[in-house]
């Protein structure tokens, strides 16, 4: 099929930053987007082509989008997956399949998934309610400490909870959920692996997480991972086997934690862009987002590997500050060597909302580490 210049269409459901991004390159490549997402409010606004307004969980409302386009991808999860099952079996081309978005949806579902498929993933239990793990820890099938985790629509460590005594307990939401064993891990890393519709696969170098303590999110994205080329490649196997087992079409981002005694353990995937990757848009020779169209619509992948080291600095809202967005301090990042600002476009900051990101490119991941923790010094999400 022609894709470029084209009556082509593709069909983008979500409209956040991932979209976003992913439209830099459709309209890079001059291939024309139309997305829909809840709210007016949404990033991919300046870049489709077409914008709708609608539910991302709502079938009809989903399945009359997906007619109208000629292939559908997601940038987001939580999506209606009797519609796209439907569109699939009409013959819309829909990527990431249906049947790799119902396992990764659930977060229980995925990992029973891991175990079915002798992959390594965390011991854990699962709870149809929250109550029964009360129940649970009174006959002794389940110890402090632990984490809980929500097996839907939990986002950016929202669905995440350490337990560690009995009031930890109180408050959390009343639906399904799974609880993990602790993992005492010595690093996160993750691996993004790229899955062309007639099968071409590639991984991208292993990348290593830094997250804030409190806030359960990424601080600092680095690439390479600053690892052993043994546990790398450990790592990049693993990621091949699930995407392998997933079948998924598009981009798998596979996060994974390194032991103590360096097993590698996968915690969870994402079938899409991830924030793991961001550093790709100037660190590397073809960029995460370029990656997943060039998968999905069955183009020759291009070369994943890194042209420098580069370090991704998430910019989120300030605590305290709720209101509309100022980035204070911005230009003085600007003036760091190899430093580049991403700005989401969202008007309205809340503590610890994802803003944007700062990408900081060097010959030397020592060099960008120092200068990522002055960017993350010095610039500042406030409102007005
Ligand atoms: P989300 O879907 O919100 O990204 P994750 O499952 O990735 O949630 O968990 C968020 C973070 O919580 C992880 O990156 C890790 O730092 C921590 N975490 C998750 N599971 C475990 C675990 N079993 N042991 C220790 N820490 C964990």
């Amino acid at each position: 099929m022609e894709y470029f210049s084209s009556g082509f269409t593709l069909g983008i459901l979500g409209g956040g930053q991932l979209g976003k991004m992913m439209l830099y390159e459709t309209r890079k490549f001059d291939i024309r987007t139309k997305v829909m997402n809840a709210s007016e409010d949404a990033p991919c606004r300046i870049a489709c082509n077409e914008f709708v307004i609608g539910s991302l969980m709502d079938y009809n409302t989903v399945y009359e989008f997906g007619k109208t386009v000629d292939v559908l991808t997601i940038e987001i999860e939580n999506v209606n997956l009797d519609a796209l099952e439907k569109l699939e079996d009409e013959g819309k081309k829909v990527f990431p399949p249906t049947k790799a978005l119902r396992i990764i949806q659930n977060k229980a579902k995925q990992k029973l998934f891991y175990v079915d498929h002798n992959v390594p993933t965390a011991d854990f239990q699962r709870f149809a309610y929250v109550n029964e793990i009360k129940d649970s820890i009174q006959n002794g099938g389940l110890d402090f400490p632990f984490v809980w985790k929500a097996a839907q629509f939990g986002y950016d460590g929202q669905g995440v909870q350490v337990v560690r005594e009995q009031k930890d307990l109180e408050g959390l939401p009343p639906g399904e959920c799974i609880t993990e064993e602790m993992v005492n891990f010595k690093n996160e890393l993750a691996v993004i692996v790229a899955r062309s519709a007639s099968g071409e696969v590639k991984t991208y170098p292993v990348v290593e997480m830094e997250f804030h303590p409190e806030a359960n999110q990424v601080e600092y994205v680095i690439c390479p991972a600053r690892i052993s080329e043994e546990v790398a490649q450990k790592a990049q196997e693993v990621a091949l086997n699930v995407s392998e087992e997933i079948k998924h079409v598009g981009l798998l981002a596979v996060e994974m934690f390194q032991t103590q005694e360096d097993e590698i353990l996968v915690n969870e995937v994402a079938p899409r862009p991830h924030n793991s990757g961001h550093y790709s848009i100037e660190g590397s020779y073809t960029n995460q987002f370029e990656q997943h169209l060039r998968a999905i619509l069955d183009i020759p992948l291009g070369n994943t590997d890194s042209k420098v080291a580069g370090i991704m600095v998430n910019l989120v809202g300030a605590e305290g500050h709720t209101g509309e967005v100022v980035y204070e301090n911005i230009d003085a990042i600007m003036a760091m060597s190899g430093v580049t600002p991403h700005i989401y476009g969202k008007k309205v900051t809340r503590p610890f909302r994802k803003m944007g990101h700062v990408t900081i490119v060097n010959e030397d991941v020592k060099e960008a580490r120092t200068i990522a923790q002055k960017v993350k010094e010095t610039i500042k999400v406030v409102s007005k």
